[in-house]
């Protein structure tokens, strides 16, 4: 049997594939691969509900290349969640646990929860009791422990192992198991807020620039910790998923790139360097690209947050750099949540590596990566929380916060500019120990994974140096950039970037690579790949 309408995409010929929903609650609705597909053999646990129609006879499964199970060992019907998972192991070439009910650890899984079937309250007397897990019976070759998986992702997968795309099934065999405390506890958290959109149940907030986890809201799923980018992650996977091409080994895959300068003097006032960001914003909005702008607002002061903009003028308030930390991909969920279906992205790299993982392994966000239609990414060499900011601020140049109007970086100076207009520098190695610790960790200085990346380097005072990746990115640029100053990056300009990117991949690569070695902090098992691709 060939399964052309589902890979068709697929190089090869195809397969069989099994789906079997080993647990009877029908578990998580979203996970299913085979709504539609005759040539999915899916096979259920006899009490599952709903399902049941669509069950196929167990003593008839066929061999298959792809199996899949999802769902716990039933507390109803034990005996037979194990025998349906023995057969599908024994009939899959390769088999993925799917679910953080199939697979997990002592930290995250097993738990039913109300949000795994809007059936479950009145079918299951088990809620949240811990269900044994498949993987403690049968053993996977892949795994994903997440609550709960989307079909895109794990057609995704399928179509990976067909075309035997290693790169990216490598993410199944090491995604990790646990919850985002691993990340903050072991301080590799820079505050990107993918683990707030990704949560499911809304057990993640933010306090002073860090996720905290609401103990009585979480259901232990997992999903924050297989989305961060702190935990598996390979930016040549995902360079490949994004642009379909390897990453240049310093700059990431680009295809053009410009020296460019708003020609709006409003926008120039307001904005950090050239105000090409704001002004690509503000084009999107009003030729009806995008409906809203996930940009770090200023409201309160110097200490940014996300703000979903939606009109010019909203853009142009959230314009210019602030030096502190702002979970922009947390406002994703907030710009869908209001209802926004095109949205621009603007963020700092590591937000970018954030979306960039939600949009190759769309798992643990659902549906929230499906909304984001243009990424922007600024450059960035060291980001600081707030209350570190206010100390560089007000203990070195002595200017209060509430009086500063601008601060920038340039010519290895850090730059504060008062508003009644009296500039201070100082050396910015006078504030690099300043820096939020998880930046060492960061190997991006220019947003690799972006449609589009903006940052003042490389172009003279006053304009931005822009580098133009995908080819949605390109044809946007292209039709915006009539509107601007805009003419090619020179090569000077090409090699001062080059030569940032690549001083913080060594230097930061040198950290991680120590703190890998010596197993300093036990997530970065999963990040071993981080490294591998080090020029
Ligand atoms: C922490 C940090 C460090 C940086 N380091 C460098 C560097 O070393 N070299 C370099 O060339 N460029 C760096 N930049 C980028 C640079 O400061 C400008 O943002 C960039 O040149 C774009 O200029 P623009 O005039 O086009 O942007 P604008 O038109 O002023 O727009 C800037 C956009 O960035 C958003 N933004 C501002 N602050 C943040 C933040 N903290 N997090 C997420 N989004 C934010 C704003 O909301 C706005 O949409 C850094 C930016 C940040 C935030
Ligand atoms: S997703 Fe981002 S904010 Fe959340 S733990 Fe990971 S690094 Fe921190
Ligand atoms: S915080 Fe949210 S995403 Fe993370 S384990 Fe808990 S419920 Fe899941
Ligand atoms: S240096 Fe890297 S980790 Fe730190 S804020 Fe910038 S992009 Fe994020």
């Amino acid at each position: 049997m060939v399964v052309e309408r589902f890979l068709s995409v697929s190089s090869k010929p195809s397969l069989m594939i099994i789906q079997a929903q080993i647990g009877a609650c029908g578990t998580c609705i979203n996970s299913n691969i085979y709504e539609g597909l005759d040539d999915v053999y899916f096979v259920a646990h006899s009490l599952a509900p709903e399902r049941i129609f669509k069950k196929k006879t167990v003593e008839d499964m066929p061999p298959a290349e792809v199996g899949i199970i999802d769902g716990p060992i039933c507390l109803q019907g034990r005996e037979e969640s194990i025998q349906l998972a023995e057969l599908v192991r024994e009939k899959s070439t390769i088999l993925l646990g799917v679910g953080s009910c199939t697979v997990g650890s002592s930290a995250i899984g097993g738990f039913i929860t109300e949000d795994c079937s809007r059936l479950l309250p009145f079918f299951c007397p088990f809620l949240r009791t811990r269900h044994p897990k498949v993987e403690d019976v049968v053993s996977f070759d892949y795994k994903l422990p997440v609550c709960s998986a989307t079909q895109e992702g794990l057609r995704k997968f399928v179509k990976a192992v067909l075309d035997n795309d290693k790169a990216h099934i490598r993410y199944f065999e090491a995604p990790g198991t646990n919850t985002i405390r691993a990340v903050t506890e072991a301080e590799a958290c820079m505050g990107c807020g993918t683990c707030a959109m990704a949560c499911p149940t809304r057990a993640i907030s933010f306090v002073e620039q860090r996720p905290r986890i609401d103990g009585a809201t979480c259901i232990r799923c997992g999903a924050c910790f297989i989305q961060c980018p702190r935990t598996f992650f390979n930016a040549e996977a995902l360079s490949v998923d994004r642009f379909n091409q390897s990453p240049d080994p310093y700059l990431g895959y680009y295809q053009e790139m410009y020296s460019a300068r708003s020609k709006n003097k409003t926008t120039l006032d307001v904005s950090q360097d050239g105000g090409i960001v704001t002004d690509f914003l503000c084009y999107l909005l009003e030729s009806d690209v995008v409906d809203a702008a996930v940009v770090a607002g200023s409201y309160h002061g110097w200490n940014p947050v996300p703000q979903v903009a939606t009109s010019p003028r909203e853009v142009a308030a959230s314009a210019g750099t602030k030096y502190s930390v702002s979970p922009n991909v947390q406002g994703i969920q907030d710009a869908v949540d209001r209802g926004f279906g095109r949205i621009a992205f603007v963020g700092v790299p590591c937000q970018v590596q954030g979306v960039a993982k939600a949009l190759a392994y769309p798992f643990g966000d659902r549906y929230y990566h499906s909304k984001i239609a243009v990424v922007i990414s600024i450059f960035c060499m060291e980001n600081f929380l707030f209350n570190e900011l206010r100390s560089i601020v007000e203990g070195k140049t002595e200017i209060p916060m509430e009086y500063v109007d601008k601060m920038g970086i340039s010519k290895g100076r850090f730059w504060v500019r008062t508003e009644d207009r009296n500039v201070f520098t100082i050396p910015v190695k006078y504030i690099e120990s300043y820096a939020q610790k998880s930046c060492s960790l960061c190997l991006d200085f220019c947003g690799e994974l972006s449609d589009i990346s903006v940052g003042s380097v490389g172009s003279p005072q006053g304009y931005s140096s822009v580098i133009v990746r995908s080819n949605n990115g390109k044809n946007l640029f292209n039709e915006f950039s009539s509107l601007i100053e805009c003419s090619p990056l020179s090569e000077e300009g090409v090699s001062t970037i080059r030569n940032l990117a690549s001083l913080k991949k060594t230097k930061n690569g040198m950290i991680t690579r120590e703190l890998i070695t010596h197993k300093r902090w036990s997530i970065l098992d999963t990040l071993v790949d981080i490294i591998n691709p080090l020029p």
